[in-house]
């Protein structure tokens, strides 16, 4: 067990978001909350302040490290807390550094979701070479990952540009899927009785009916459309076909872009892909996570190889001229070799966006159970494996044009969406660069208002559960009409 003592308390998951870049999935608590013989190291921070200036001391495993500086005049209290936070992470993250050397940290001390979207920030503050330099000298993130930040904000940017202030992106949860994938920290369901299934569409079309009256009272424009999971298309073509029938005659238009993400093959048929394109979708995502069978056997993925090429196939012979495909470096078992043989079949199928995500071990997975079962691959093959995602993405002609971290990464990695030039996913990009407000219906999903102005996100989740969303959808409806007014 790992303890912080801190008399800076309000600054704890900040400090143990850092100790987790180097530890993992450790427990870690504050030194005064627990039995301190059951600990193992103790992480000491204390941060003083005298008028404006502060002085700094960490102290962990016989280590030290001090700091000391001065808040620029006139600070307001949020430079105060960022100025404050971000002085007790980095002198965090040296110690780290220096206790625990073979860790690789290719982000530094970044813990960050959107790095993309403090690179954006940095070079709005300071220009291109002040992004540049605080990325590697303050937060020592590797010159190649600063890099990819550099060019994934270029990319961005017209998408973001052409943000309007009464524009907002739709997006519709389907939370089931056939099976759980062992990496699934979701909480999407196991399809299971039809009759929850109904009663789940029924309340979404009360909420999306609420939405789009929302939309209209108060003069917005849906700019995109998403809908993601769970599995969308574990919906019977009947049920998707009226949803989707049902959305169109709410909102009226889809916007620029409509996304269903089809994700697992097993639940592609025809019938469905047409009802997609009759409804004006024009982006799917058939995701393979790997081509290697026993792999997917292993992670719990009920569908093969040759199901993603054959749903592959179909899909572009009806029509559907953007397709992504997802992969995950660093699946239970699979080596560098595996990761080339699934890019080498996607190299055959050739999409039109490739997202390459690093496994993340989520404590609600069953993978982070079963650990000792199923090892997980070294840093440094991880990152071969995202860069051999990465060289797969160049030699289909695409650029990396959206990314994000999660927690518990292997290899401290990060997750990248690739796109051929002018298949760059809209609502992608809005969503995780936070640029552009999100209507979202469905449990588990996440409304957005964003505030560009005053650089502001307000952020109104709904219940993460189908049972409490069913419960509580009313209430949700009221707050939704009141976030927007
Ligand atoms: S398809 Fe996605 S949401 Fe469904 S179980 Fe697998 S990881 Fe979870």
């Amino acid at each position: 067990m790992i303890a912080i003592s801190t008399n800076r308390s309000e600054y704890r998951n900040d400090i143990a978001e850092e100790i987790r870049l180097f530890l993992g999935l450790s427990e870690i608590v504050l030194l005064e909350e627990t039995d301190s013989s059951a600990v193992d190291l103790i992480f000491d921070l204390q941060l003083t302040r005298t008028g404006a200036h502060y002085a700094l001391r960490a102290a962990a495993g016989g280590l030290e490290e001090t700091d000391a500086f001065d808040l620029p005049e006139h600070a307001s209290a949020l430079v105060v807390k960022k100025l404050e936070k971000r002085a007790l992470k980095l002198a965090c993250y040296r110690l780290l550094k220096r206790l625990y050397p073979a860790v690789a940290t290719p982000w530094g001390s970044l813990t960050g979701i959107r790095p993309t979207k403090l690179y954006r920030e940095l070079t709005r503050d300071g220009g291109a070479e002040y992004a540049k330099r605080t990325f590697l000298d303050l937060f020592d993130v590797s010159p190649e990952k600063t890099e990819l930040a550099a060019r994934i904000c270029a990319v961005q940017e017209p998408y973001i540009a052409s943000v309007q202030p009464n524009e907002i992106d739709v997006y519709v949860g389907i939370p089931f899927c056939r099976t759980k994938c062992l990496y699934c920290s979701f909480p999407s369901e196991v399809l299971g009785r039809e009759d929850r299934l109904t009663r789940y569409l029924d309340a979404l079309k009360r909420d999306i009916a609420a939405g789009a009256a929302l939309v209209r009272t108060r003069g917005l424009r849906v700019r995109s459309f998403y809908m993601g999971g769970g599995t969308p298309t574990v919906l019977s073509a009947a049920q998707l076909d009226e949803l989707l029938s049902f959305i169109l005659s709410q909102y009226g238009s889809l916007g620029i872009e409509a996304t269903v993400e089809a994700g697992r093959p097993d639940t592609i048929d025809r019938e469905k892909l047409l009802s997609l394109k009759r409804h004006g979708v024009g982006r799917i995502s058939i995701n393979p996570q790997t081509m290697n069978d026993e792999t997917l056997s292993r992670v719990g993925r009920s569908h093969t190889a040759k199901g993603v090429r054959l749903v592959y196939e179909l899909a572009r012979g009806i029509g559907f001229d953007s397709i992504n495909m997802d992969l995950i470096a660093g699946l239970p078992g699979e080596t560098p070799d595996d990761m080339q043989r699934s890019c080498d079949a996607v190299l055959q199928l050739r999409p039109d966006n490739l997202t390459v995500h690093s496994l993340a071990i989520k404590r609600s997975s069953l993978l982070k159970k079963q650990l000792d079962e199923h090892p997980l691959a070294a840093a440094a093959d991880a990152e071969r494996m995202i860069a051999i995602g990465a060289d797969c993405a160049a030699s289909l002609g695409m650029s990396a044009y959206y990314l994000y971290r999660q927690k518990y990464m292997s290899g401290n990695l990060e997750n990248v969406g690739y796109a051929l030039p002018g298949k760059e996913c809209v609502y992608n990009i809005d969503m995780m660069e936070e640029t552009a407000s999100i209507l979202s219906h469905g449990a588990g999903t996440m409304t957005k208002r964003v505030f560009g102005a005053e650089n502001r996100i307000e952020r109104l989740p709904s219940p993460k559960d189908v049972p409490t969303y069913l419960d509580k959808l009313d209430r949700l409806i009221d707050d939704k009409a009141s976030f927007f007014s």
